[in-house]
Protein backbone atom coordinates (compact mmCIF):
# COMPACT_ATOMS: atom_id res chain seq x y z
CA UNK A 1 0.00 0.00 0.00
CA UNK A 2 1.13 3.37 -0.52
CA UNK A 3 1.83 5.59 2.30
CA UNK A 4 -0.58 8.42 0.83
CA UNK A 5 -3.76 6.30 0.22
CA UNK A 6 -5.06 6.58 3.73
CA UNK A 7 -4.63 10.31 3.06
CA UNK A 8 -6.55 10.02 -0.03
CA UNK A 9 -9.40 8.30 1.73
CA UNK A 10 -9.40 11.01 4.36
CA UNK A 11 -9.66 13.62 2.33
CA UNK A 12 -12.56 12.33 -0.11
CA UNK A 13 -14.77 10.93 3.43
CA UNK A 14 -14.78 14.42 4.35
CA UNK A 15 -16.21 15.33 0.72
CA UNK A 16 -18.66 12.41 0.43
CA UNK A 17 -22.38 13.06 0.28
CA UNK A 18 -25.09 10.65 0.90
CA UNK A 19 -25.40 8.57 -2.18
CA UNK A 20 -21.30 7.93 -1.84
CA UNK A 21 -20.35 10.08 -4.28
CA UNK A 22 -17.31 12.82 -3.50
CA UNK A 23 -18.49 16.51 -4.23
CA UNK A 24 -16.41 18.92 -6.08
CA UNK A 25 -16.31 22.56 -7.22
CA UNK A 26 -17.56 22.54 -10.94
CA UNK A 27 -18.71 18.91 -10.52
CA UNK A 28 -22.43 18.99 -11.89
CA UNK A 29 -23.69 15.46 -11.36
CA UNK A 30 -22.68 13.09 -14.21
CA UNK A 31 -21.08 14.03 -16.91
CA UNK A 32 -21.80 13.38 -20.89
CA UNK A 33 -20.23 10.79 -22.43
CA UNK A 34 -18.87 9.15 -19.24
CA UNK A 35 -19.59 4.90 -18.70
CA UNK A 36 -19.90 5.05 -15.19
CA UNK A 37 -18.49 1.89 -13.56
CA UNK A 38 -20.95 0.00 -11.88
CA UNK A 39 -18.50 -0.89 -8.84
CA UNK A 40 -18.08 2.80 -8.48
CA UNK A 41 -21.29 4.10 -8.42
CA UNK A 42 -22.92 1.59 -6.02
CA UNK A 43 -19.78 1.13 -3.71
CA UNK A 44 -20.51 2.69 -0.09
CA UNK A 45 -17.30 2.43 0.58
CA UNK A 46 -14.70 4.17 2.29
CA UNK A 47 -12.54 4.68 -1.00
CA UNK A 48 -11.90 2.81 -4.22
CA UNK A 49 -8.52 1.54 -4.52
CA UNK A 50 -6.53 -1.22 -7.02
CA UNK A 51 -8.38 -3.42 -5.70
CA UNK A 52 -11.53 -2.94 -6.55
CA UNK A 53 -11.50 -2.67 -10.28
CA UNK A 54 -8.56 -5.06 -10.95
CA UNK A 55 -10.43 -5.38 -14.49
CA UNK A 56 -12.00 -2.02 -15.00
CA UNK A 57 -13.94 -1.99 -18.02
CA UNK A 58 -14.35 1.67 -17.79
CA UNK A 59 -13.95 4.53 -19.77
CA UNK A 60 -14.60 7.65 -20.92
CA UNK A 61 -14.63 10.28 -23.79
CA UNK A 62 -11.57 12.25 -23.49
CA UNK A 63 -13.55 15.77 -24.36
CA UNK A 64 -16.18 14.53 -21.54
CA UNK A 65 -12.77 13.81 -19.17
CA UNK A 66 -10.89 17.14 -19.48
CA UNK A 67 -14.37 19.23 -19.48
CA UNK A 68 -13.97 17.29 -15.73
CA UNK A 69 -10.85 18.26 -14.75
CA UNK A 70 -10.89 21.67 -16.09
CA UNK A 71 -14.07 22.13 -13.74
CA UNK A 72 -12.39 20.14 -11.10
CA UNK A 73 -8.60 22.54 -11.03
CA UNK A 74 -11.10 25.91 -12.35
CA UNK A 75 -8.41 26.06 -15.36
CA UNK A 76 -9.77 28.94 -17.00
CA UNK A 77 -9.39 30.94 -14.58
CA UNK A 78 -6.71 29.98 -12.28
CA UNK A 79 -3.97 32.51 -12.71
CA UNK A 80 -0.26 30.87 -13.78
CA UNK A 81 2.83 31.29 -16.16
CA UNK A 82 1.92 32.29 -19.68
CA UNK A 83 3.92 29.29 -20.27
CA UNK A 84 2.19 26.60 -18.39
CA UNK A 85 -0.24 26.34 -20.78
CA UNK A 86 -3.00 24.42 -17.73
CA UNK A 87 -5.31 22.04 -19.65
CA UNK A 88 -5.15 19.07 -22.36
CA UNK A 89 -1.64 19.82 -24.16
CA UNK A 90 -1.76 17.24 -26.57
CA UNK A 91 -4.73 15.31 -28.17
CA UNK A 92 -5.23 11.49 -27.68
CA UNK A 93 -6.68 9.09 -30.23
CA UNK A 94 -8.99 7.30 -28.43
CA UNK A 95 -11.55 6.88 -25.04
CA UNK A 96 -9.31 7.02 -21.77
CA UNK A 97 -9.86 3.76 -20.14
CA UNK A 98 -6.24 4.01 -18.18
CA UNK A 99 -4.26 6.73 -16.60
CA UNK A 100 -0.88 7.54 -16.11
CA UNK A 101 0.64 10.01 -13.57
CA UNK A 102 3.74 11.93 -13.96
CA UNK A 103 5.75 15.58 -11.85
CA UNK A 104 7.33 16.38 -15.69
CA UNK A 105 6.51 16.00 -19.51
CA UNK A 106 9.68 14.50 -19.55
CA UNK A 107 10.86 12.23 -22.26
CA UNK A 108 11.40 9.37 -19.86
CA UNK A 109 7.82 10.15 -18.44
CA UNK A 110 6.37 10.02 -22.07
CA UNK A 111 7.96 6.55 -23.04
CA UNK A 112 6.78 5.25 -20.02
CA UNK A 113 3.38 6.46 -20.72
CA UNK A 114 3.59 5.28 -24.42
CA UNK A 115 5.00 1.65 -23.20
CA UNK A 116 2.76 1.54 -20.80
CA UNK A 117 -0.42 1.98 -23.02
CA UNK A 118 -1.88 4.48 -20.88
CA UNK A 119 -4.50 6.52 -22.79
CA UNK A 120 -4.07 9.65 -21.16
CA UNK A 121 -0.90 11.35 -19.32
CA UNK A 122 -1.21 13.79 -16.54
CA UNK A 123 1.40 16.09 -15.41
CA UNK A 124 2.56 18.91 -13.14
CA UNK A 125 5.09 20.25 -15.41
CA UNK A 126 4.27 20.51 -19.37
CA UNK A 127 6.06 20.77 -22.83
CA UNK A 128 5.69 24.60 -23.03
CA UNK A 129 7.09 26.52 -20.52
CA UNK A 130 9.48 28.03 -23.57
CA UNK A 131 6.55 29.45 -25.39
CA UNK A 132 5.88 28.70 -28.49
CA UNK A 133 8.73 27.16 -30.71
CA UNK A 134 9.18 24.83 -33.76
CA UNK A 135 8.12 21.00 -33.64
CA UNK A 136 11.50 19.82 -33.65
CA UNK A 137 14.61 18.38 -31.32
CA UNK A 138 14.12 17.82 -27.69
CA UNK A 139 10.14 19.18 -27.50
CA UNK A 140 9.47 17.10 -30.91
CA UNK A 141 10.98 13.89 -29.25
CA UNK A 142 8.81 14.66 -26.46
CA UNK A 143 5.41 14.97 -28.32
CA UNK A 144 5.75 12.83 -31.49
CA UNK A 145 5.46 9.81 -29.03
CA UNK A 146 2.25 10.80 -27.58
CA UNK A 147 0.40 11.23 -31.05
CA UNK A 148 2.19 8.05 -32.39
CA UNK A 149 1.19 6.22 -29.54
CA UNK A 150 -2.36 7.67 -29.44
CA UNK A 151 -1.61 9.34 -25.86
CA UNK A 152 -3.40 12.29 -24.64
CA UNK A 153 -1.01 14.82 -22.19
CA UNK A 154 -3.00 17.08 -19.99
CA UNK A 155 -0.81 19.32 -17.70
CA UNK A 156 -2.22 21.25 -14.66
CA UNK A 157 0.75 23.54 -12.97
CA UNK A 158 -0.21 26.01 -9.91
CA UNK A 159 -4.39 24.87 -10.35
CA UNK A 160 -2.83 21.54 -9.16
CA UNK A 161 -0.39 23.15 -6.18
CA UNK A 162 -2.96 24.73 -5.14
CA UNK A 163 -6.26 23.00 -5.13
CA UNK A 164 -7.59 22.18 -1.84
CA UNK A 165 -8.11 18.43 -2.29
CA UNK A 166 -5.85 16.70 -4.70
CA UNK A 167 -3.07 19.61 -4.52
CA UNK A 168 0.45 19.30 -4.02
CA UNK A 169 0.16 21.31 -0.93
CA UNK A 170 -2.62 19.93 0.47
CA UNK A 171 -2.01 16.17 0.05
CA UNK A 172 1.70 16.90 1.16
CA UNK A 173 0.08 18.99 4.24
CA UNK A 174 -2.12 15.94 5.09
CA UNK A 175 0.85 13.55 4.91
CA UNK A 176 2.94 15.28 7.21
CA UNK A 177 -0.05 14.77 9.66
CA UNK A 178 -1.19 18.68 9.59
CA UNK A 179 -4.44 20.50 8.80
CA UNK A 180 -4.43 23.78 6.94
CA UNK A 181 -5.04 27.01 9.28
CA UNK A 182 -5.33 28.87 6.36
CA UNK A 183 -3.87 30.04 2.86
CA UNK A 184 -0.28 31.43 1.98
CA UNK A 185 1.31 32.34 -1.08
CA UNK A 186 -0.02 34.54 -3.29
CA UNK A 187 0.31 34.30 -7.04
CA UNK A 188 -2.02 37.03 -8.69
CA UNK A 189 -5.54 36.28 -7.23
CA UNK A 190 -5.31 33.15 -5.84
CA UNK A 191 -3.00 31.46 -3.20
CA UNK A 192 -1.30 28.22 -3.55
CA UNK A 193 0.34 27.11 -0.72
CA UNK A 194 -0.95 26.77 2.97
CA UNK A 195 -0.26 27.89 6.27
CA UNK A 196 -0.62 25.36 9.15
CA UNK A 197 -0.10 25.58 12.85
CA UNK A 198 2.37 22.93 14.87
CA UNK A 199 4.40 23.28 18.12
CA UNK A 200 7.53 21.20 17.41
CA UNK A 201 11.63 21.59 17.53
CA UNK A 202 12.87 22.95 14.23
CA UNK A 203 14.83 19.26 13.76
CA UNK A 204 11.72 17.29 14.45
CA UNK A 205 10.24 18.84 11.84
CA UNK A 206 12.32 18.73 9.53
CA UNK A 207 12.83 14.93 9.75
CA UNK A 208 8.82 14.53 9.37
CA UNK A 209 8.92 16.43 6.33
CA UNK A 210 12.05 14.25 5.45
CA UNK A 211 10.32 10.79 6.54
CA UNK A 212 6.70 12.37 4.37
CA UNK A 213 9.19 12.81 1.58
CA UNK A 214 10.22 9.25 1.05
CA UNK A 215 13.44 10.13 3.13
CA UNK A 216 14.85 12.26 1.03
CA UNK A 217 17.03 15.21 1.88
CA UNK A 218 15.27 18.50 3.20
CA UNK A 219 17.70 21.24 3.87
CA UNK A 220 16.83 23.55 6.59
CA UNK A 221 18.12 27.10 6.82
CA UNK A 222 18.08 28.19 10.94
CA UNK A 223 16.94 31.54 10.08
CA UNK A 224 13.97 31.59 13.13
CA UNK A 225 12.96 30.59 16.54
CA UNK A 226 14.36 27.11 17.58
CA UNK A 227 10.47 25.85 18.20
CA UNK A 228 8.46 25.63 14.92
CA UNK A 229 4.91 27.19 15.47
CA UNK A 230 3.51 28.66 12.29
CA UNK A 231 4.47 27.21 8.84
CA UNK A 232 3.84 28.53 5.63
CA UNK A 233 4.08 25.61 2.47
CA UNK A 234 4.37 25.98 -0.82
CA UNK A 235 5.19 23.21 -3.20
CA UNK A 236 7.89 23.49 -5.86
CA UNK A 237 10.12 26.58 -6.06
CA UNK A 238 8.84 28.68 -3.58
CA UNK A 239 11.93 30.21 -1.93
CA UNK A 240 10.78 33.50 -3.34
CA UNK A 241 8.02 33.53 -0.38
CA UNK A 242 10.48 33.87 2.71
CA UNK A 243 9.63 37.55 3.21
CA UNK A 244 5.94 36.90 2.60
CA UNK A 245 6.21 34.26 5.55
CA UNK A 246 8.08 36.96 7.79
CA UNK A 247 5.24 39.27 7.06
CA UNK A 248 2.45 37.09 7.78
CA UNK A 249 4.09 36.48 11.07
CA UNK A 250 5.40 33.11 10.38
CA UNK A 251 8.45 31.95 11.50
CA UNK A 252 9.13 28.57 9.09
CA UNK A 253 8.73 28.42 5.17
CA UNK A 254 8.70 24.72 4.08
CA UNK A 255 9.05 24.59 0.50
CA UNK A 256 10.80 22.45 -2.54
CA UNK A 257 13.90 24.89 -3.58
CA UNK A 258 15.39 28.36 -3.79
CA UNK A 259 17.42 30.91 -5.21
CA UNK A 260 20.91 31.19 -3.53
CA UNK A 261 19.70 34.76 -1.81
CA UNK A 262 16.85 32.99 0.24
CA UNK A 263 19.71 31.95 2.52
CA UNK A 264 20.42 35.82 3.86
CA UNK A 265 16.50 36.65 3.34
CA UNK A 266 15.73 33.82 6.12
CA UNK A 267 18.53 34.43 7.91
CA UNK A 268 18.14 38.12 8.17
CA UNK A 269 14.39 37.60 8.40
CA UNK A 270 13.96 35.30 11.08
CA UNK A 271 12.36 32.34 9.36
CA UNK A 272 13.51 29.02 9.65
CA UNK A 273 13.43 27.96 5.77
CA UNK A 274 13.09 23.85 4.88
CA UNK A 275 14.16 22.79 0.87
CA UNK A 276 12.52 19.26 0.83
CA UNK A 277 13.47 19.19 -3.25
CA UNK A 278 11.09 20.58 -5.76
CA UNK A 279 9.75 17.26 -7.39
CA UNK A 280 9.73 15.29 -3.91
CA UNK A 281 6.98 18.45 -3.47
CA UNK A 282 5.43 18.07 -6.24
CA UNK A 283 4.88 14.08 -6.78
CA UNK A 284 1.36 14.41 -4.45
CA UNK A 285 -1.23 16.31 -6.74
CA UNK A 286 -1.13 14.03 -10.16
CA UNK A 287 -0.99 10.99 -7.85
CA UNK A 288 -4.15 12.34 -6.17
CA UNK A 289 -5.44 13.37 -9.26
CA UNK A 290 -4.80 10.21 -10.76
CA UNK A 291 -6.90 8.50 -7.58
CA UNK A 292 -9.41 10.93 -7.93
CA UNK A 293 -10.32 9.62 -11.39
CA UNK A 294 -10.18 6.40 -10.18
CA UNK A 295 -12.91 6.98 -7.77
CA UNK A 296 -14.84 8.86 -10.42
CA UNK A 297 -14.36 6.93 -13.24
CA UNK A 298 -12.87 3.62 -12.26
CA UNK A 299 -10.05 4.34 -14.44
CA UNK A 300 -6.79 2.26 -13.37
CA UNK A 301 -3.73 4.59 -13.41
CA UNK A 302 -0.22 4.40 -12.57
CA UNK A 303 2.62 6.69 -11.68
CA UNK A 304 5.92 7.10 -13.72
CA UNK A 305 8.50 7.89 -11.49
CA UNK A 306 11.32 9.81 -12.57
CA UNK A 307 12.69 12.05 -9.45
CA UNK A 308 15.12 14.58 -10.48
CA UNK A 309 16.83 14.99 -7.06
CA UNK A 310 16.04 18.46 -7.36
ZN1 LIG B 1 7.04 22.83 -10.03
Amino acid sequence: MHPWRPLIFHMCGQRRNTLGRTVFRGSQGRFPGVFYNSVCKTQPAIFPCADLHPMSRSQIELESLIQYLDALLDIPEFPDYPGAMNGLQVEGSRPIRRVGAAVDASLASVHAAVEGKVDLLLVHHGLYWNGARPLTGRLYRRVAPLVQGGVALYSAHLPLDAHPDVGNCAVLTRALGLEPAGRFGSYGDEEIGFRVETDEDREAFRDRVAEASGGGPVRLIEGGPERVKRVGIVTGGGGGFVADAAEAGLDTLLTGEGSHHTYLDAMELGINLLYAGHYATEVWGVRALAGHLREEFGLPWEFFDFPTGM
